[in-house]
Order: C-alpha cells, then structure tokens, then sequence
C-alpha cells in the first residue's frame, strides 16, 4: 500500500474540500465538482504508479473537458483569471474563486504545479504539440507573464470602474475569446521556439500565482544522488527545463515543475 500513499493523499485532500464546501456553502455541486476532479487527479497518480504510459494524458482529458465544456462553456462561469478578478471583485467566494483558491493559490503548497501538469485545458491541447522535449534554451522572457496578468486586472477593473452593465455576459464572452487568443497564441509560440510549453514559461498570467506558492510545495522530485550518474537524461527530457538533480528548494527553474514525471520515467537508474 505505501506505493500507493500519493493518490490516497491526494484523494483525501480533494474529498476534504468537497465535503467542507458542500456543508458550509449547502451545495450539492461543490460535492461532485471537487469529487470528480480528486478521483481523475488520482486515477491518473495510480496509473502512473502501475507504469500506464498515458496516465497523465488521461487525467489532462478528464479534468480539462469538464473545465472547459461543462464549466466553461455550458455552466458558463469563466474560470480563467478574468472570472477570478470578477468574483473577487463582487465579493463572492464562489466558481472561480474557490477553483483559484484550491488549485492555483494554496492548493500549490502540497501539490505544487499539479494543475499545469494534469488538469489545465490550455496544456491540455498544447501537450498534443510535437515539441514535448524543448529543442532550444529557455529564453529570458518571463516578464510577460506581469504584463498579461496586469491586463486581466486592468481589464475587468475597468468594467466595474466603468460601471458597465450585464458584466456576466461579457465575463463568459471574455472566456471564449481568452482561450480563442490562448490557443492561438500557445500554439504559434510551440512551433516558434519548438517548445509544447512557451505559453507556459513566457506568458500565462496565472503563473504569477503558481510560481511563487509552489515554491514551498511539499510534493517535490527529489534525486537519489547515491544512485545517480549525472547522465543528464532527466534535464533532456523536462518540458519545463528544471534542474531535478538539485535537491534545494532553489534549483533552477524549481518553480516550474508540473510533476510530468517524464524525468521519473526516464531516468535509467531510477534515482528520481
Ligand atoms: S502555466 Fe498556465 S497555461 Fe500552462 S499549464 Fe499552467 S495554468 Fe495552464
Ligand atoms: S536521469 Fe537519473 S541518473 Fe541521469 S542525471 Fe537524471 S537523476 Fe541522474
Ligand atoms: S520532467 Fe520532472 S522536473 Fe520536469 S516538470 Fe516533469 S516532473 Fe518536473
């Protein structure tokens, strides 16, 4: 059983909250959404563990469809950053801000940058991209990121400054033209740098959050450093350029582990 003690923990985690949320907020929804998404999260952990290629590929399908078409598009709650600003805005902790609360703002402190990897709609698509392993060196553009995350603030302020009317219609057009201007742009930028993941490093706004809280993250990789030849093989294959060999919180790039485990797969003396 002690194989298996990531997705029990992870399972946990999720029913906790889904059971809170359903008895303190008096609603079913709360219940199915965060049940739903903790038994594909580790669904996708047990695969793994049982050495299923697709593991991750599966739980990135499950979480990100519902997302994006049940929630997204057929719920209509915009759960991208505009439609947290939104919520936050008008004072309710509801959708969006309890999705951001969970998955990208305290949530990272256990499992880290496991949304990017396993239940992101964006990366869900981008992963399909045949640049999987970077082919060039990280560039320095990270700034964009403080750029687009400011224009989603300014943006939804604007509308509440403004005092535009019927702002739920415009958060769910906002929704579909932000994933419209995601996609387009994650996929141009793939085929640019011959990166699946440029979108990731360079210009997601929600990774203003992520980075700084997964820092502390108490799931990490960790090298056997015992067991390990310095071959090289587990910084190859990162989509996220991490240095896993460095066991301090500081190593290079540590903040942008998804916990792929395409390094954990791949490293021939199973030392990660
Ligand atoms: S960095 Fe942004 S786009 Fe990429 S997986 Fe994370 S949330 Fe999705
Ligand atoms: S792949 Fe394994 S053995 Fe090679 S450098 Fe990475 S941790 Fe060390
Ligand atoms: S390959 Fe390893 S270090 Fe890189 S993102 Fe995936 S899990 Fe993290």
């Amino acid at each position: 059983m002690k194989k298996y003690r990531l997705p029990i923990i992870l399972l946990t985690v999720f029913e906790a909250v889904a059971i809170t949320l359903w008895l303190t907020k008096n609603n079913l929804f709360y219940l199915f959404n965060f049940s739903y998404i903790g038994l594909s999260i580790s669904l996708g952990v047990f695969l793994f563990i049982r050495r299923y290629n697709y593991a991750r590929r599966i739980v990135q399908l499950l979480v990100g469809l519902y997302m994006l078409i049940y929630l997204g598009l057929i719920c209509q709650e915009n759960m991208q950053i505009e439609g947290f600003w939104y919520y936050l805005f008008t004072g309710v902790f509801e959708a969006a801000t309890i999705h951001y609360a969970v998955a990208k703002i305290f949530g990272p402190l256990i499992f880290g940058r496991g949304w990017c990897g396993y239940a992101c709609w964006t990366a869900m698509v981008l992963d399909f991209l045949p640049y999987k392993e970077p082919n060039e060196p990280r560039r320095n553009l990270g700034w964009i990121r403080y750029i687009t995350f400011a224009v989603s603030l300014i943006f939804v302020s604007g509308l509440f400054l403004a005092k535009v009317g019927n702002i739920e219609r415009i958060m769910f057009l906002a929704f579909v033209i932000g994933n419209i201007a995601y996609y387009g742009t994650g996929i141009a930028l793939a085929f640019a740098f011959k990166d699946n993941r440029a979108f990731c490093k360079y210009i997601c706004p929600i990774t203003v959050f992520l980075k700084p809280m997964s820092y502390f993250s108490m799931i990490r990789i960790k090298c056997d450093k015992e067991k390990c030849i310095s071959c090289g093989k587990c910084k190859r294959v990162c989509p996220m350029n991490v240095d896993v060999t460095d066991n301090s919180r500081k190593r290079k790039n540590g903040t942008e582990c998804i916990l792929c485990m395409e390094c954990v797969k791949n490293c021939p003396k199973n030392a990660l």
